[in-house]
């Protein structure tokens, strides 16, 4: 394929093939030892090697001492790291592995992994060389990965510049295979030399720790006095797009950016509502029984796969995990998702908004907290005692939501969410809770003071025992809001389908744990004054739910008025993400992040250049990418689209035919000025924001007149796309990306 010069018979048959799709080669399924297809519960997580495995194939008191060293945080002695190795290397080689490498999350939000052998060279006699395979416990534990390509926004200026990796034994170990052979990856997180985080996992770590330590103290104050450790859950639902790849791969756009910089609509998109939960077509149905395959074996618990909104929009759902557990599965499913997707033939987009005009792709996070016996402190209970601690933790919630709000909206600010917040069913940028009618109403009447002694009596007024059964059915269905209560956990549902979902978990983690903070000094003032405990968590409770008022909004989230009232109420409204961004630099907004001790103001600054310069980067890609389309595309379809009009009308003998006709020309003519105008004005402001130095003023720059300017550019693309001859036009079209599908068997 030549897409300099690109012929439309390419873009013909490539969408042939795509309604045509060669047979995916089947997977090899796993046998039992009867010889049977195995079930997904004989094979399910057969490629990790995590605490079970552990405890099943280490000695006693490695494994002991593992143990202390997740529970406690003791140092894990040298004698039990090596039998852990070994255990390890044992189990991998039986695998097939041949390498092992230290994966980790840098700053750009991906993964990073650097390969080495297993082998060790023993020299014997002669100097003749022996190799074994060898894997020691320093090896599993630490790693010094070159980090100077990897982002540290300015700290390793100031430091050192070299950056360590280091096993996080909470995480399991994890095999990925390929054709020319298998791989151990074992989950780290990676820091500076004087342990500045320089990755996402660290700060999730921390902010789990936060979480802990706070909760535990209020919870305490509630009388659960023997309350250990809180655990934070996440299921994170993630949607994407599929696309065939041959049309794909006639997309300069999609190659480079992940999304169509031009293309207008499709007659039909999304009206008809007739694709969410419609029927899965069967070569996407292949596709992710093998997706699920491959997720089962590396021990992710993938529980719905459906259709989504969009036309070729899909998603899938895992059952909850603890938080940290379940970022590492995301980054995974996400990985698994795009190489499965190449095998069939296809391309698996995971940006937020690759096609305009229809839903984009978010990555709804559902987040609550347990305690250490399991139980949901987001669980409405059936007792007194578990209701009003589940109204307590709720407003924890809500005080956590309304005092970050800014710094929230921030954890999910990049380039592509931009496109898709506030746009086509997507939650607006503007922070709100949504929380249901029911509890709304108990809300209300606790602040009304109409319960303000939380007798059992008083509680079934509120009508709180009915709340598990009754809440389920009225919560979930507000799309409109970005944090949704949905019956026992928060949606937050404005994060991305591509981000590190440890990005945001981190900023809830320590919003909650600063707010449980906050909270805890409050009841202790409030319980010098009453001495009845839960009259005390009653008052709390009111207080709490009449200063977050502003934050509750139960209407619709799209609608221009919310935005209006929104302002009225002072909600931070921070539409991009260079306005988002800048949240960073307020170090009061920050300080919580600072005093839970998630992340240091050196750490946010840090992460504030890296995220400027990646914004700018992201932009310029798109900006040169949509030059070289209008230049090498729309351009010369326009030129050809005129001779041809031109020679026709050349031909035309009636004189009112020939005016007529003319009006043909007039339209496309108007249409290729405006596609000139608009190319000179973006052309000029793209050059004068990459003459800027300073990368703040160029993202400035680039928000406030290079993305405006590259949108008129598409308006006039996108009408000569219906002006120009089918023939001519060599992208190929939204019709037939977002539809092929529908035409497979
Ligand atoms: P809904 O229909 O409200 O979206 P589902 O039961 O389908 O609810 O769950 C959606 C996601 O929420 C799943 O990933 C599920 O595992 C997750 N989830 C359920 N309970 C919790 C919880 N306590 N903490 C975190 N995630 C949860
Ligand atoms: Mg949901």
């Amino acid at each position: 394929m030549n897409t300099q010069n690109p012929s439309v018979s390419e873009r013909f048959s490539a969408f042939r093939s795509a309604v045509n799709p060669p047979a995916p080669k089947r997977f090899e399924k796993i046998k039992n030892a009867s010889g049977k297809e195995a079930a997904i519960s004989e094979y399910f997580g057969c490629m990790t090697f995590g605490l079970a495995q552990m405890r099943e194939k280490l000695p006693k008191d490695s494994y002991n001492a593992l143990l202390q060293t997740l529970e406690k945080g003791k140092k894990l002695p040298k004698e039990a790291a090596d039998a852990i190795a070994s255990a390890i290397k044992e189990w991998s080689v039986a695998k097939n592995v041949t390498h092992f490498c230290h994966w980790f999350q840098p700053m750009t939000g991906l993964t990073a992994e650097k390969h080495d052998a297993f082998i060790s060279i023993q020299h014997s006699y002669h100097s003749e060389l022996r190799v074994i395979e060898r894997f020691t416990g320093s090896q599993l534990i630490q790693g010094e990965p070159d980090a100077s390509s990897f982002p540290s926004g300015g700290m390793r200026t100031t430091f050192e510049a070299r950056g360590y990796t280091a096993w996080d034994p909470s995480s399991p170990l994890f095999i990925i295979e390929e054709e020319s052979g298998n791989t151990l990856c074992i989950p780290t997180v990676f820091f500076g030399y004087h342990g500045q985080a320089l990755d996402n996992k660290t700060p999730l770590l921390r902010s789990i720790e936060a979480i802990t330590r706070e909760g535990c103290e209020f919870l305490k104050l509630l009388g659960d006095v023997d309350v250990k450790r809180l655990n934070v859950t996440l299921g994170a639902e993630q949607e994407y797009f599929l696309i065939d790849k041959n049309l794909a791969a006639l997309r300069p756009d999609i190659i480079m950016t992940g999304r169509t910089l031009l293309g207008t609509s499709s007659t039909r998109g999304q009206q008809l509502e007739d694709h969410y939960f419609g029927s899965i077509p069967s070569r996407v149905n292949k596709y992710m029984q093998e997706v699920e395959f491959e997720l089962y074996k590396l021990g992710v618990p993938v529980k719905t796969r459906h259709n989504e909104v969009a036309p070729s929009q899909f998603e899938l759902a895992p059952i909850f995990e603890d938080v940290n557990i379940s970022a590492d599965h995301n980054i995974l499913t996400m990985e698994v998702l795009k190489r499965t997707a190449l095998k069939h033939g296809m391309v698996c987009l995971l940006h937020e908004k690759p096609f305009a005009g229809v839903n984009g792709s978010g990555k709804h996070n559902n987040w609550s907290v347990a305690n250490d016996k399991g139980e949901n402190l987001l669980e409405p209970g059936t007792t007194p005692h578990q209701n009003l601690r589940f109204l307590a933790v709720l407003a924890v919630t809500l005080k956590a939501v309304f005092q970050h709000a800014d710094v929230l909206r921030t954890s999910i600010a990049t380039p592509g969410n931009d496109h898709r917040l506030g746009a086509n069913e997507a939650p607006p940028a503007i922070i709100s809770v949504f929380l249901g009618s029911m509890l709304e109403q108990i809300l209300n009447n606790i602040e009304a003071g109409k319960a303000n002694k939380a007798t059992d009596q008083q509680i079934i007024d509120l009508g709180a025992s009915q709340i598990p059964t009754i809440s389920r059915d009225y919560t979930d269905r507000n799309r409109t809001s970005p944090f949704a209560f949905t019956g026992n956990k928060f949606e937050f549902r404005a994060v991305g389908s591509s981000t590190n979902v440890a990005i945001p978990m981190s900023i809830l983690n320590a919003a909650v744990a600063s707010s449980f903070k906050e909270c805890s000094e409050r009841l202790k003032e409030i319980l010098k004054k009453k001495t009845n405990r839960d009259e005390a968590i009653m008052e709390l409770v009111k207080e709490i739910s009449k200063e977050t008022k502003a934050i509750r909004f139960e209407g619709n989230g799209y609608s221009q008025e919310w935005r209006t009232e929104a302002k009225k109420r002072g909600l931070p409204i921070l539409n991009t993400t260079p306005e988002a961004l800048k949240v960073f630099n307020n170090k009061k907004a920050t300080q919580f992040l600072v005093d839970t001790k998630v992340l240091s103001q050196e750490e946010i600054a840090s992460r504030y250049h890296i995220n400027v310069e990646r914004y700018v980067k992201t932009l310029d890609i798109e900006f040169m990418t949509l030059n070289e389309l209008v230049k090498g595309f729309v351009v010369p379809a326009v030129e050809k689209q005129i001779i041809q009009i031109g020679n026709a009308n050349s031909f035309i003998k009636s004189a009112s035919l020939k005016k007529a006709h003319r009006g043909r020309l007039d339209e496309l003519e108007s249409n290729f000025s405006d596609i000139m105008k608009t190319l000179e004005s973006f052309e000029k402001v793209l050059n004068k924001s990459q003459s800027l130095h300073d990368e703040v003023a160029r993202m400035d720059l680039i928000v406030a007149q290079v993305v405006p300017a590259a949108e008129k550019l598409r308006v006039a693309c996108d009408l000569a796309e219906t002006l120009v001859s089918d023939e001519f036009w060599t992208l190929p079209k939204y019709r037939e990306m977002l539809f092929s599908n529908t035409l497979t068997s």
